[in-house]
């Protein structure tokens, strides 16, 4: 904890989800003193615990977007990284099922958007070979997507975390994030660590506060409001089915409602859940509301029709950071550095959702390209 008492360090991240983690390990590398600091005492309590721990392919996002850019690049990384630090991974490829024409007519532009973002090993199921593969889900075709993954969050973070720790660099929960001020030799920022107040320099700030990266961005000095977007926040459930999994991939259904519809997915252990849905939310809760299992039962009998509905039950929620309001069109991932915002050594990352774990890797290594030292 020696760090606490130094007054002077070569880079703060604030937020260790899975971006902030990710983006100090890269940089640890470079710089001997990097410190993440995090409100919760551990790292990951927020929404990188809370999501489907799917490795997307990079299939949806308009072409030349940063989301198209960094999940395809992103997901090659990560396989690599969870392959050389031995994370519990699995390519288990992912099925996106169409009943009827209009839906296969999505699937068919869906393939050429992922085609165009270099997704190129996408293939066609008919109905008769996705019932041999798959003989309890109803669709009338199938999209098969084998660079699909899963993999364990956790030992991903902690991964990213010893790789911090055998460079030099620190983790420090249960320490907020207040204000930073501009100097001569980067920031002045101000913290509060159960109850205590600390005061640290760095020369490079790192936002990656996910949820609260509008209220941090915020508490920066010389930082103008027109660069700070507003996160919405969009909770989505997930509901696990006892028992053994009738599926051996992901199984997908035509995307609605900006996400990607009540999928199912398998996790590392073979747990399958369902999940998510989206709801825009005013408050951090991550209670279910009512009614909600009957609400899922309906997406999922349409391509799981011996849905067993006892088998069903709540499992977890977790919050989208999303820049797009209820009802918007795409909004991109936005990573800001001095060619923004005009603050030397400040990156401001803000609505990393979905495909942000895939990602993190690319979005670790595109910060680090914008600091002026690498
Ligand atoms: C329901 C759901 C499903 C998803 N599924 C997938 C998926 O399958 N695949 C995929 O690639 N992506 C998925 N995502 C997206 C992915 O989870 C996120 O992109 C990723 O976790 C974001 O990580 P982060 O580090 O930016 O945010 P977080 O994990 O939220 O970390 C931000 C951290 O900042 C800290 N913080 C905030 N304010 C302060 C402050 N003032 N001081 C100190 N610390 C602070 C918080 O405590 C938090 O720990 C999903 C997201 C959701 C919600």
């Amino acid at each position: 904890m020696g760090f606490l008492f130094m007054d002077k360090v070569d880079a703060i991240i604030i937020g260790a989800g899975v971006i902030g983690l990710a983006v100090a390990a890269r940089l640890s590398y470079f710089l001997s003193n990097v410190v993440v600091i995090d409100k919760n005492l551990h790292f990951g309590e927020e929404t990188s615990s809370r999501n489907s721990e799917v490795i997307h392919a990079g299939i949806y996002y308009p072409q030349h977007s940063l989301k198209a850019k960094l999940c395809v690049e992103g997901k090659k990384k990560l396989y690599q990284y969870c392959q050389q630090r031995h994370i519990p991974f699995n390519p288990i490829g992912k099925l996106l099922v169409a009943s009827g024409e209009q839906q296969q007519d999505f699937l068919a532009k869906t393939m050429t958007v992922a085609d165009n973002n270099g997704v190129n090993d996408l293939s066609w199921l008919s109905q008769k070979e996705l019932h041999s593969r798959e003989p309890e889900i109803s669709a009338t075709a199938a999209l098969l997507s084998p660079s699909t993954g899963i993999i364990d969050v956790h030992s991903y973070m902690q991964s990213l975390l010893a790789e911090l720790e055998h460079n030099g660099g620190i983790f420090i929960g249960q320490t907020t994030f207040l204000k930073a001020e501009t100097n001569n030799s980067g920031f002045v920022v101000d913290n509060v660590s159960q109850g205590h107040s600390s005061q640290i320099q760095a020369q490079y700030l790192i936002n990656c506060a996910g949820l609260h990266s509008d209220k941090v961005a915020n508490n920066i000095q010389g930082l103008s409001r027109e660069n700070i977007p507003k996160i919405h926040w969009c909770r989505g459930h997930y509901f696990s089915y006892q028992g053994k999994s009738p599926f051996s991939q992901l199984v997908y259904p035509i995307p609605k409602d900006n996400g990607l519809g009540i999928h199912a997915s398998i996790d590392v252990g073979g747990q399958l859940k369902f999940g998510p849905d989206t709801q825009y939310v005013d408050d951090l809760s991550y209670q279910f509301p009512e009614n909600l299992k009957q609400k899922f039962a309906q997406e999922i009998l349409h391509y799981f029709p011996r849905l067993d509905m006892d088998k069903l039950h709540p499992a977890y929620a977790g919050i989208r950071p999303k820049l797009q309001g209820e009802g918007q069109d795409f909004k991109d991932f936005v990573i800001q550095d001095r060619h923004v915002h005009g603050i030397k050594g400040l990156v401001n990352l803000f609505g990393i959702d979905s495909p942000g774990l895939t990602s993190s890797l690319a979005i670790a290594d595109n910060v680090l390209s914008r600091l002026d030292f690498c």
